[in-house]
């Protein structure tokens, strides 16, 4: 039907969205040697995946991809399908959330910019900051990265600034993937997806979780 995955941009292929549709026939889905492939789950465009929106949905590309490090190298697996989202939130499609690596890099330079703002400022600071410049830094930088990811996250009233899809985990055999695990920030969203896709999911190929 398509052909094999190229490495970077996978091919578009149509969505089958109707929404009573259960994908039948293989369920196995083929994957290329490289790292990306298209998935041809069900999708239906019964509301925004994100915010739970119904209305006017548009399908959007949305890359899910899971990183593994082992020590300094890693493997990346990015599988591409197609989510359906309201207008407010068709950008958060290809907003990857960060890793913890990016979010511990973050973190140092926050401590860091935190350590010269100090430094400028350290006759005016209370004895204790002045005193422990480098540990308070460390800790304010801390503090302050944490605040801004979780607000990221959380702090939209119903919708995560990020990706709500997220590929939790897929086993990959022989160039075929055997199982795969997605995780939805969106609850109601979650169980219409599984509805859509029940025999994957019975014969325990697709597992969906939904975020809390
Ligand atoms: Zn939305």
């Amino acid at each position: 039907m398509h052909k094999e995955a190229p490495s970077v941009a996978p091919d578009k292929i149509p969505v089958d969205d109707t929404p009573t549709t259960i994908q039948e026939e293989n369920p196995v889905f083929f994957i290329s040697s490289r790292t990306s492939a298209e998935l041809s789950l069900t999708t239906p465009p019964e509301c925004c995946c994100n915010c739970g929106a119904r209305g006017e949905l548009e399908m959007a590309e949305t890359p899910l991809t899971r990183v593994r490090y082992f020590f300094i190298f890693g493997t990346e697996l990015t599988l591409t399908e197609f989510f359906p989202y309201c207008a407010g939130c068709v950008k958060t499609a290809k907003r990857v959330r960060q890793g913890w690596l990016a979010k511990v890099l973050a973190a140092c330079m926050v401590s860091a910019a935190t350590f010269l703002a100090l430094v400028i400022a350290a006759e005016s600071l209370p004895k204790i900051l002045s005193t422990h410049l480098f540990a308070g830094s460390v800790l304010i930088g801390f503090l302050l990265t944490v605040a801004y990811f979780y607000v990221q996250e959380w702090g939209r009233k119903g919708r995560t600034h990020y990706q709500p899809v997220s590929l939790v985990d897929a086993d990959i055999e022989e160039g075929l993937l055997k199982k795969l695990k997605l995780r939805f920030y969106n609850a109601e969203y979650a169980a219409v997806f599984q509805n859509a896709n029940l025999e994957l999911v019975s014969l325990r190929r697709l597992e969906i979780v939904a975020k809390a």
